[in-house]
This record gives C-alpha cells, structure tokens and sequence, in this order.
C-alpha cells in the first residue's frame, strides 16, 4: 500500500511537473514571438519562477497522487468513468460546481495570504515578480502552494465530476495560472471589455492585482471581487522595467495605494 502510494505521489508530480513546463514554456515562446525582447534581462526571475513552481509541483503532486491511488485501487471519491451514472446536464453544471468553488477558496486564502503577517511569510514569493511571466503560474511559497493543493483532491470527495469534466477544471487551472501572468492579454478585447470580461478573470485582470496588491484577488470570476468591493477593473501591461529592490518582502505602502478594509 505503502509503495503504491509513494509511486502514485511520484507519477502525479511528475505529470504536474511536466504539465507546467509545456504549458508555460509553449506560452513564454509566443510572448517571446509576440512581444521580442519582452523577457530580456528578465533570466533571474523567470530561473526564481521555475524553481518555486517544480517545488509546488512536488505539493500538487502529493495529495494528487493519494486520491488518484484511492480512487483506482479502493474506489474512493466521487469520481465517475461512465457517462450514464449522472445526467448528462450535471457534466456542465458539476464544472461550473468546481470552478466556483475553488474560485472561493482561491479568493479568501488570497485576501488572507494580502495580510501582513502571512505576506511577507509566504505571498511575497508569488510577489517578487514584478512582472509576472508565463513561467510565474506555480510561483508559490511551499505553505501557500500546500493550501491551493489541497483543494480539488478534497472537492472530489464532494462534488461527483466525469473524470473527462475533471481534465477539462484541471486543464483550465492550468492554461488560465500562466496565460494570467504571461503579461498581455490573449482574448479579443470584445470578450475582455464586454459583458462576460466582467465576470471573467483574464491576464488584464490579474496583472492589475500585480500591480496595485489590494484588489483584483480573484482566480477565475470577478464575483468575490465584485462582493467585497476589491475589483478594481482591468490592468494595462507595463514594459518590464530593471528593479534593484526584487526581493523587497513589503506590498507597497498602504497610503500609496488604494486599501480596502480586510
Ligand atoms: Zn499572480
Ligand atoms: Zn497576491
């Protein structure tokens, strides 16, 4: 049982592991395209980026690599194969299910994680990129990555998803943490600054919350920030600029910017 474990810890990290680096690096080669010399002189942060996020890797891995052994070997979970075990329209509405969740979990530990004590402990790691590139999606301090791992390995004892819908949750968690950080917005602005942009949490969005620390705390929606009053509207991405000061461990100053109360 024992060995099982390990070996199922070991295959998930690795398919995390694996899962980050084709992800962010296929979208840091289209900004690279897109945008040359965007990440010039850029190497320290993204080496930092990389390594912070193949440690995550081995935190998401862990708990993923029980709960995919359970779920084989003693049928834990609610994890289902067959198509025919839950209506068809619970597919759609158990991956909305998922999302708001961790959405709100995302959004509460961020606020939480924006709060001195635990900023300058744990969030200012994901901070020290300033700014952040494709590769910062898993840019986390170990404690703070151990609180987003926990959270899909705990929602499928609870929520019963397709295994197919549970690829498409993780799959978007993973395009939509590096296309949020890779600096330029790839939506067609129709989206992003219509209706469905202010729900929808894209690049402008985040990169905001990267600039101002404050506001914009949400994962995928805009409805906690919208609720609390810590949605700020969208970013506008700035040229990255040369910063002696990387590895300042404070948020900027609570009078130079815009503090809603915690
Ligand atoms: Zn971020
Ligand atoms: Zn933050």
């Amino acid at each position: 049982m024992a060995t099982g474990l390990i070996l199922s810890s070991v295959a998930m990290t690795l398919i995390v592991g694996v899962r980050y680096l084709i992800t962010s690096g296929l979208f840091a080669a289209w900004t690279a395209r897109r945008f040359p010399g965007r990440l010039a002189g850029m190497r320290p942060q993204v080496r930092r980026e990389i390594a912070w996020s193949l440690a995550s890797a081995a935190i998401y891995g862990a708990p993923a690599g029980i709960v995919a052994w359970g779920w084989q070997e003693r049928g834990w979970t609610r994890i289902y194969a067959d198509v025919a075990d839950y209506p068809l329209w619970w597919m759609p509405v158990s991956l909305l299910a998922y999302l708001l969740a961790h959405d709100t979990w995302f959004y509460w530990t961020h606020r939480l994680m924006h709060r001195p004590w635990w900023f300058k402990r744990m969030h200012s790691v994901h901070h020290d990129s300033r700014p952040p590139t494709a590769w910062a999606a898993m840019s986390f301090h170990p404690w703070e990555a151990a609180t987003g791992a926990i959270v899909i390995p705990l929602l499928v004892f609870v929520i019963p998803i397709h295994i197919a819908v549970l690829g498409l949750v993780l799959t978007i968690m993973t395009v939509m943490g590096v296309t949020n950080h890779m600096g330029w917005e790839m939506f067609p602005r129709i989206m992003v600054q219509g209706k469905l942009g202010k729900w929808l949490i894209t690049a402008s969005h985040h990169e905001l919350h990267h600039q101002k620390y404050r506001c914009n705390y949400g994962l995928y929606f805009r409805l906690w920030d919208h609720l609390c009053g810590t949605d700020r509207g969208l970013g506008t991405f700035a040229a990255p600029r040369p910063r002696d000061d990387r590895h300042d461990r404070r948020q900027p100053a609570a009078g130079r910017q815009p503090a809603p109360v915690d």
